[in-house]
């Protein structure tokens, strides 16, 4: 069963009188439990896919099905609400709240679902635990290396227990022993039938994944 169904999904954005052309007709299938990478050079439509995918833009034409739900044409309000509770974000840039500890940080999402606060506690533990970072409960973004920081934002992530995890060069800003971190702990994300989604330019990282498609010019390639 698919996660993630596009069927001839194009997006064009307009600046002033010119029409820039950033997906031209991708088709994609996503199945419960794949790791996907998703890998192009620089201008060649990973932003606006992903962006597409994790539900913060929507396509100009074609279709998007997540998890079996119709999510081509649906209003901000209900995009939102899909991104909390379906899909879990990790960014380049981390996107801690640097004033938070890493478990405050990791119980955000579930503030917004309306989560207790004391279970929010106990799934955020158990999330930090996942990754690695049992002993790092109380310590600020700012007082973590970048792997570590990228480990929390994958507690975060994994948090609400969502129907896909979606990375965005989540590498981009580690040295390699802490890429090579992040990495191991997609594959053990995945052993354990978690479905990812990793957007990168970098081949040695798409290489990790269990399979990658190539976008090129606004299209897939073999
Ligand atoms: P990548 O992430 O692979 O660098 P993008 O999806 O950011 O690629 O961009 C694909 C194409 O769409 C590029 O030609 C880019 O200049 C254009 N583009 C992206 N975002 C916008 C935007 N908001 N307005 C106009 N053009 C855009
Ligand atoms: P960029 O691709 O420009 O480096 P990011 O990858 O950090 O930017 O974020 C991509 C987009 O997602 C941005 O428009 C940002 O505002 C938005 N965004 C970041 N974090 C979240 C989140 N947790 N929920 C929803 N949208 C987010």
């Amino acid at each position: 069963n698919a996660i993630i169904e596009m069927t001839d999904v194009r997006k064009t954005y307009a600046t002033g009188a010119l029409e820039v052309a950033a997906l031209r007709g991708v088709s994609l299938r996503i199945a419960q439990g794949e790791y996907v990478a998703v890998a192009g050079p620089s201008g060649s439509g990973k932003s606006t896919l992903m962006h597409i995918i994790g539900c913060l833009d929507v396509p100009t034409s074609g279709e998007y099905v997540l998890a079996g739900g119709d999510v081509t044409t649906l209003p901000e309000a209900h995009l939102a609400d899909i991104r909390n509770r379906r899909i879990g974000f990790v960014f380049q840039q981390f996107n801690l709240l640097p004033s938070l500890s890493a478990c405050r940080n990791v119980e955000l999402p579930l503030a917004y679902a309306g989560v207790t606060p004391s279970e929010r506690r106990r799934r955020a533990v158990e999330a930090l635990t996942r990754v690695g970072l049992a002993d790092r409960l109380a310590h600020r973004p700012g007082e973590l290396s970048g792997g570590q920081q990228q480990r929390v934002a994958v507690a975060r992530a994994l948090v609400t227990d969502p129907a896909l995890i979606l990375a965005d060069e989540p590498t981009g800003n580690l040295d390699s022993a802490a890429s090579a971190d992040v990495l191991a702990l997609f594959d053990e994300l995945h052993a354990v039938g978690r479905t990812i989604v990793l957007i990168t330019h970098e081949v040695d990282v798409a290489r990790r994944a269990q399979r990658s498609v190539l976008i090129r010019d606004g299209r897939l390639a073999a």
